[in-house]
């Protein structure tokens, strides 16, 4: 059993908090792990996490307590994992995510997802070599409760569906999608795939053109069929990649008139293991990472017509999560049975990569200024409440393919059927 990680994070003060003379008002750090945060009336809560990052804090150190852990377990073990930026508009939620560009950003500099992306592939380069590696990645954003696929703008309603094999998927969404075989090439042929073999530095690389009418491999659900999936082959390409999905995002927003603040953007990474000897077995674990929009409260925003409709949206998506973590929480203490996946889109997407079967991780974005004293309070008791879950991660195997050996699914090592969740 372990706990959801939960981090705080106070950015640097910026130059009209400095020229306020409130630019360290709401903070008094005592430790690596214990600080206290001061309310407008000067009351005094002392928070205790599992890290405080103040404001010379290195986006590297962030990665390394953060994500590393939960990469690795996703990488080694397949469980699934999430690590959620949380906090109001302007506090640091997307530097800390993406840092201040993905693509020519300084070392020091670079934010989660980019180390995450290498993350993958190093883990991935030092295991054994039984077996193949397959990484998919996905980019949406979630506004007014719409799922729109950041890969392909065309796409703005995607359903979330949860089908047996893989948990919650999202049909018909783009998938960026990388093979690394660090045994002999095996040569997959199938009647209904395309193959390109690139080897460069033993990585094979593959494109799928899946079929939407394809009828005879009984192994693909129909919701399955129609990902359109783009292949990239190492950390490079797929931040080529991500890029295109964070400028399409942009596009999105000037097109509607909307500020990125007000969107949830999920970042999808899907890790297949598939073993060369024994049982051709497959694994595979789900890596997201989410970028909230901004938690600042309604009235603060000075919001009307559409702008009030966007808040109490994201408002509502919030409380959901908020919902979901307590529901957790209780359910470990004998009181809840129902966890509420259901009631936005964003836990309903979450709902496999947060809780039981996840490792999560939450970093509570604040700034440092008294001025914003009471959405950092806020924020803080988010995580404060966050810390409660438990969690004991699973390993998810693949029935599909076990059902494709002459003998039955194998159980995980826990006894439990692969999509218990
Ligand atoms: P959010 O996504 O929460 O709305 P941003 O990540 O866009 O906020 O941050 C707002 C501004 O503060 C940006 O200009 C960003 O570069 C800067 N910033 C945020 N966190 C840090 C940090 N830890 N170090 C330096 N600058 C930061
Ligand atoms: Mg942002």
């Amino acid at each position: 059993m372990s706990s959801i990680t939960v981090c705080a994070r106070f950015r640097p003060s910026n130059s009209k908090e400095k020229q306020n003379g409130n630019d360290s008002g709401c903070i008094r750090n005592i430790d690596t792990e214990t600080f206290i945060c001061k309310d407008e009336k000067d009351e005094e809560f002392v928070f205790s996490f599992d890290r405080v990052f103040y404001e010379k804090s290195e986006q590297a150190d962030v990665y390394q307590f953060l994500a590393l852990p939960i990469v690795r377990d996703v990488v080694v073990d397949a469980f699934n994992g999430t690590v959620i930026t949380y906090g109001q508009t302007g506090a640091g939620k997307t530097y800390s995510m993406e840092g201040p560009g993905i693509l020519e950003c300084e070392e020091q500099n670079k934010g989660l997802l980019p180390r995450v992306v290498e993350g993958l592939f190093d883990s991935i380069n030092s295991l054994d070599k039984e077996k193949t590696y397959s990484i998919k990645l996905s980019m949406v954003e979630i506004y007014m409760e719409k799922v729109r696929d950041l890969f392909d703008l065309s796409k703005d309603n995607i359903q979330i569906k949860e089908i047996k094999s893989r948990g919650i998927i999202l049909p018909g969404v783009t998938e960026v999608s990388c093979i690394l075989s660090q045994c002999n090439p095996i040569i997959l042929f199938h009647s209904e795939v395309t193959l390109l073999f690139t080897i460069r530095h033993m990585v094979l690389c593959t494109i799928f053109t899946h079929d939407p009418s394809e009828k005879s491999n009984p192994l693909l659900d129909a919701d399955l069929k129609n990902f359109k999936e783009i292949t990239v082959l190492d950390p490079a390409e797929a931040l080529q990649s991500l890029s295109r999905g964070i400028a399409n995002r942009a596009v999105g927003e000037t097109q509607m008139n909307v500020a990125s603040s007000r969107s949830h953007c999920i970042y999808i990474f899907t890790i297949q293991q598939e073993f060369f000897s024994r049982d051709k077995r497959t694994r595979s674990g789900k890596l997201i990472l989410v970028d909230l929009a901004g938690s600042e409260k309604v009235e603060k925003t000075g919001a009307g017509g559409r702008v009030l409709e966007e808040a109490k949206t994201i408002n509502k998506s919030l409380s959901a999560l908020g919902n979901v973590i307590n529901s957790l929480t209780c359910g470990l203490q004998g009181k809840a049975s129902h966890i509420p996946y259901r009631d936005s889109k964003l836990t309903r997407i979450l709902q496999d990569a947060l809780g039981g079967n996840a490792r999560t991780a939450l970093l509570c974005c604040c700034s440092p200024s008294a001025f914003n004293a009471s959405e950092s309070l806020s924020t803080l008791r988010f995580g404060a409440r966050a810390k409660h879950i438990k969690e004991s991660p699973r390993i998810n195997y693949s029935e599909e393919k076990c059902d494709t050996s002459s003998s039955a699914a194998s159980p995980s090592p826990s006894g439990d059927e692969s999509s218990a969740r």
